[in-house]
């Protein structure tokens, strides 16, 4: 039985919030960046009926490992500033078909259209982590400024990228051991861009698409956010002390990388240090 407001319900909450951050932090202009975001079928009971579709809509390509997934998903050319003001018409709630080949529309998009053009990078995406890790929830892309630039002044190669970030803040090494993943620029909302990003994911919760923004997957939302905020900050960082006259005069060296990584217990990608 539905016996609460949708707007009141944590996840929504939560969905308004970031985009809201995304959007105050110039992350976000027009209608740029995405969000999906796994719900729990128990948390969205008490608001919907996961049983009742509004419509359904094939998907680009099957995904049997997502059958039965509820999504909370922003939706394509929404601004992410106008999310708060209007969940029902930027937001849009959908189930994956029982055989993955059809995604059902719940809630949402109450004034038309569709779920973000990216939706088949982030259903690719959800499936490879969630192989990895089973609290996996969340993956968000967004126009990081600071990644973005570095990625027009910094080799692409990803493990020296990976080791550059390390080197700009003590903590970027603890938050994310496995390092970044890289794609070249590729058209945005291709189903190549999607396959090559999943690739990514298979081995790290940061990809950077060159020239264009970041993708981050997250346990929740605030994980998520968190992640790629450490990121932006290391490329923030990393371009200012390289645009100093003086260049940059000491950094962290492979060495104290490895004694940060033994102190607190995680281990970098093989051959990065
Ligand atoms: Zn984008």
């Amino acid at each position: 039985m539905i016996i609460y407001n949708i707007n009141e319900a944590p996840f929504i909450k939560e969905m308004c919030d970031v985009t809201l951050k995304l959007w105050e932090k110039g992350w976000a202009e027009r209608n740029g960046g995405n969000i999906s975001y796994i719900l729990k079928e128990e948390e969205v009971t008490p608001y919907l009926d996961t049983h009742q579709a509004i419509d359904e809509t094939e998907l680009p390509m099957p995904l049997p490992e997502l059958a039965g997934k509820i999504f909370l998903v922003s939706g394509s050319g929404k601004y992410f500033r106008n999310v708060i003001k209007n969940p029902a018409d930027a937001l849009v709630i959908l189930k994956i078909s029982q055989d993955g080949k059809y995604y059902q529309r719940l809630w949402g998009l109450a004034n038309g259209g569709n779920p973000t053009s990216e939706l088949a990078s982030h259903l690719k995406c959800h499936a490879i982590r969630l192989k990895h890790d089973p609290d996996h929830r969340v993956i968000l892309h967004t126009h990081a400024t600071a990644t973005i630039a570095m990625t027009f002044v910094h080799d692409l190669d990803e493990k020296k990228f990976s080791k550059t970030l390390w080197q700009q803040i003590t903590e970027c090494l603890v938050v994310f051991p496995e390092g970044v993943g890289i794609v070249p620029w590729m058209v945005a909302g291709t189903i190549d861009l999607g396959l090559a990003s999943a690739a990514k994911m298979e081995y790290c919760r940061i990809v950077i698409w060159a020239h264009h923004g970041i993708m981050g997957a997250g346990s929740n939302l605030d994980d998520a956010l968190g992640l790629v905020e450490t990121v932006d900050k290391a490329a923030d960082i990393y371009l200012r002390s390289s645009a100093a006259i003086t260049g940059i005069k000491q950094s962290i060296t492979s060495d104290e990388l490895r004694a940060l990584a033994k102190t607190f217990n995680v281990t970098p990608r093989e051959g990065i240090l």
